[in-house]
């Protein structure tokens, strides 16, 4: 069997693949168009300011632990993390603030205190999430879609049970309008849909695996910041014999009779019998592949991507104390805002506010006496819009949202600002028009539709990344890469 591989893109997926191949005895070359690793999952210096350019929390921390274990690392020792007391603080529109405690005790009296929701509906929720991860997880998370006819055929029975307890029929708002009765609490857990890309009054109730995810298994950031992943992943990687080759964009991929042959970059072209594509599967078919008519191929052309985002990066003057890590501060309207964000295609007129300060668990993230914004506001993926207007508008809303909320100024605090948009994500990481979750799960059999890790059209083309299965953020991408090295080990 030919051992070498090729990954395209750095990702968090695209290292896990490399990483898990070369563990495997597999010859990794990896190929990043960048001059940097991570992809979304990058990091930026400016005005003595350090920050996350992407994600912010970690879930399922033991994903990663388990990848770096293979290659016989302890994640301890390279990438200690630590789980967060409070895992975020919500602020809602009626002026309640409730602070979410990845104790469950603590959130369900939190709960008690703040709505009038009892103890008794929390924890039945709580159950109800816990039930769906367990049954789900072996199926749809961690293993191949290749692996479920299967699976059907041995089990038939606890298949359909399975399948039935996913609540694929109802949509994430509606199963949290079923256990809860205060607005506020279902505002809460309907946010998990962002996690996804997508819209509570669409995705099925299936996403109620996450608040498992979050109060159930914990959240966690490592000690060095979001950045540390990416970095220990790359290092390892190389240290284990991976040739990591930034600066060096794939055009295409070589195909020969639907098999594949190699890769072409920087007019070279490279022979490779085994291709791991790390980069948005929609890019891979319309420019790696240049296939527009395979089965594939017009299904992502067709899928709807998830929602992008507008990131300030604020450089702030003092201490916000009365803001945790993570914070969340609410729309008065959640409908309207997902109306916006997915049917209308525009950015909502008042936003959710997300605000995260990675300085107050990594104090060398800013100066003394300061802290580093990472505010992030959801908006749909880029359909041509004039994204230097919108960031302004947006900026603007956020602004006044903060400052009344928090009753101070803000303006004059912000003394570094870098902006992102949909179209830099696109710049950067080549992701469907900007979206940061790949394909929305806004349709019931999405997770159904997504590209299964090993392509049935070209032999020795495998995919690793949010928009293959099983799924955007950054523990499901790792898992793709595994799962993607693992059907490479199977042949
Ligand atoms: C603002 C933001 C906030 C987020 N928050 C969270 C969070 O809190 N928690 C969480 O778990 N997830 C979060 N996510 C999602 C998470 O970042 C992504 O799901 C994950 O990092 C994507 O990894 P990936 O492997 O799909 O690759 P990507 O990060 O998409 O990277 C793909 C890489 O491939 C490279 N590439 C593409 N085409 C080529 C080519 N032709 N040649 C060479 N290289 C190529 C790109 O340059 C890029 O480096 C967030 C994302 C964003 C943008």
């Amino acid at each position: 069997m030919d051992r070498n591989v090729a990954v395209i893109g750095s990702g968090i997926g695209g290292l896990s693949a490399a990483l898990d191949l070369q563990t495997k005895g597999f010859q990794v070359d990896l190929y990043e168009k960048n001059a940097f690793t991570g992809g979304k999952a990058g990091c930026e210096k400016g005005g003595g300011f350090t920050f996350d350019t992407g994600p912010s929390l970690l879930t399922m921390p033991f994903v990663f632990e388990d990848l770096l274990k293979k290659a016989g690392i302890e994640a301890r020792d390279v990438m200690p993390v630590r789980k967060l007391d409070i895992i975020c603080k919500y602020f809602f529109s009626d002026g309640t603030v409730l602070n979410a405690f990845s104790d469950q005790e603590r959130i369900i009296e939190e709960f008690r205190e703040k709505t009038s929701d009892s103890p008794e509906d929390i924890r039945r929720f709580f159950n109800y999430c816990r039930r769906m991860y367990e049954d789900a997880k072996d199926l749809f998370l961690f293993n191949s879609l290749e692996d479920i006819p299967e699976f059907f055929r041995e089990n038939p029975l606890k298949g359909i049970a399975i399948i039935s307890g996913l609540d694929i029929f109802r949509t994430l708002h509606g199963s949290h309008r079923r256990f809860f009765k205060d607005s506020n609490t279902v505002q809460l857990f309907d946010r998990y849909a962002t996690y996804s890309g997508s819209d509570p009054y669409l995705i099925p109730a299936t996403l109620n695996i996450i608040p498992h995810v979050e109060y159930g298994i914990g959240a966690y950031v490592p000690e060095k910041g979001i950045r540390a992943i990416p970095r220990v992943l790359a290092e390892t990687a190389t240290a284990k014999g991976v040739r990591i080759f930034t600066g060096q964009k794939v055009d295409s991929v070589i195909v020969g009779n639907k098999d594949i042959r190699g890769i072409r970059s920087c007019g070279r072209e490279v022979p490779y019998s085994k291709v791991v594509s790390n980069a948005d599967v929609s890019y891979t078919y319309k420019y790696l592949l240049d296939d527009r008519v395979t089965k594939m191929a017009r299904r992502y052309d067709k899928l709807e991507p998830s929602s992008s985002a507008i990131v300030f990066y604020w450089g702030i003057k003092g201490i916000f104390s009365e803001l945790e890590i993570n914070n969340i501060f609410f729309s008065s309207d959640y409908r309207k805002e997902f109306r916006e964000i997915f049917l209308e295609r525009s950015c909502p007129e008042e936003p959710t506010v997300y605000v995260n300060i990675t300085s107050k668990y990594c104090p060398e993230d800013a100066p003394e006496g300061h802290e580093n914004w990472f505010v992030l506001v959801n908006v749909p993926y880029d359909t041509g819009q004039d994204w230097e207007r919108e960031a302004l508008r947006i900026k603007a809303r956020v602004l006044d949202i903060l400052e009344r909320r928090l009753k101070k100024d803000i303006t004059g605090n912000i003394i570094y600002e870098r902006i992102m948009t949909p179209c830099d994500i696109y710049e950067k990481t080549l992701s469907n028009k900007g979206s940061i979750y790949g394909i929305s799960s806004n349709s019931k059999f999405a997770a159904f539709f997504r590209q299964p890790n090993r392509s049935v059209d070209y032999k020795g083309l495998y995919f690793a990344g949010g928009s293959a299965h099983p799924g955007g953020g950054m523990p499901l991408v790792a898992l793709s890469g595994m799962i993607a090295s693992e059907l490479i080990a199977r042949n």
